[in-house]
């Protein structure tokens, strides 16, 4: 199990984490009606370092309006978050790279699965950045499981209780003896992993599936693509073949919690080399450099 901080937000104020709790009659427990957001901070000599914080709010923002919430109240502001983040780091008395989940639970009692013009309760917590993938290769398989559509459950707003359908893959893939599980969507396109995106390198080009293909529009995903565009690397979004992943030069997936892994095997086919390729090496480390740039734009020191 990760290590989570001993402290934690909940309804307006830090507590013990043991005592952070939600009643088991609210729809956040009963229905999965939570929206949420993980966050990476780097910890370096000069401070923390908070990755691209204002694109989380504004993705917590858009999936809170998805759902149906009223919105994201004014103690989760921009401002409010830094302070509730720096109080954590302190009280927990991190010491190591962090992540930071941030939440908003529909907290009405029994109100049946409404959404709209009910109370929310906001609540963040630490843990360690421990990778969810291994960062010197995964190897994936093609899920029995497709990607929820659109017109299901969304998987652009990142809402509690769509990652049943990930729980599902993630559980398969790992029964089967695999790091992870590749969701094709129900037009038998790629879409993504179980929490992280994807992209393939071929001929020099970055190939990812685009915003139409059921994926979550991740935030490290958004950042991979502009790296790759300052660097001259062709990047295009589009709809993904199953095959094209077979006969990739490089293949990554790219997430807060999976950083950029290289995934160098699917459905039992080595891909590329088998090794972490050239243009994914360049990505990650250009990410990796921002990430401890106290004066880059998408960071936050605190
Ligand atoms: N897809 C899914 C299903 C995820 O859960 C995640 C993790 N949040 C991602 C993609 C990557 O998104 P991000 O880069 O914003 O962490």
């Amino acid at each position: 199990m990760k290590h989570i901080g001993a402290h934690a937000f909940i309804n307006g104020k830090i507590v013990a984490l043991s005592d952070a709790h939600l009643p088991i009659t609210c729809s956040a427990v009963l229905y999965g009606l939570s929206v949420y957001s993980v966050v990476f901070i780097k910890h370096t000599a000069s401070g923390w370092l908070i990755f691209r914080i204002k694109d989380h709010l504004e993705r917590l923002r858009q999936s809170a309006q998805l759902i149906g919430f009223s919105g994201v109240p004014e103690s989760l502001d921009e401002a409010k978050l830094i302070s509730i983040i720096r109080d954590l780091l302190s009280l927990n008395q991190s010491s190591t790279d962090q992540l930071c989940r941030i939440t908003l639970h529909l907290s009405a009692n029994i109100p049946g699965v409404r959404t709209r013009n009910l109370p929310t309760i906001p609540s963040v917590f630490l843990y360690d950045a421990n990778p969810i993938l291994p960062s010197s290769g995964a190897r994936i398989k093609t899920s029995s499981w497709r990607r929820t559509s659109d017109n299901a459950i969304p998987p652009r707003a990142k809402v509690n209780g769509a990652y049943v359908n990930s729980a599902l893959a993630k559980q398969e893939a790992i029964d089967c003896g695999y790091d992870d599980a590749l969701f094709l969507n129900q037009n038998g396109y790629v879409s993504e992993l179980t929490a992280s995106n994807l992209f393939l390198v071929k001929r020099g080009e970055l190939i990812t599936p685009d915003p139409a293909s059921d994926i979550l529009e991740g935030i490290t995903r958004r950042s991979i693509i502009d790296i790759a565009r300052s660097k001259s690397i062709p990047v295009i979004e589009r709809k993904v073949a199953l095959t094209e992943l077979y006969t990739a030069d490089e293949l990554f997936a790219c997430g807060t919690s999976a950083f950029v892994s290289p995934l160098v095997e699917v459905d039992s086919r080595t891909v590329g080399t088998g090794e972490t390729g050239i243009i994914t090496e360049g990505l990650r480390n250009t990410l990796l450099g921002i990430q401890v740039n106290s004066k880059h734009d998408w960071i936050t020191l605190v």
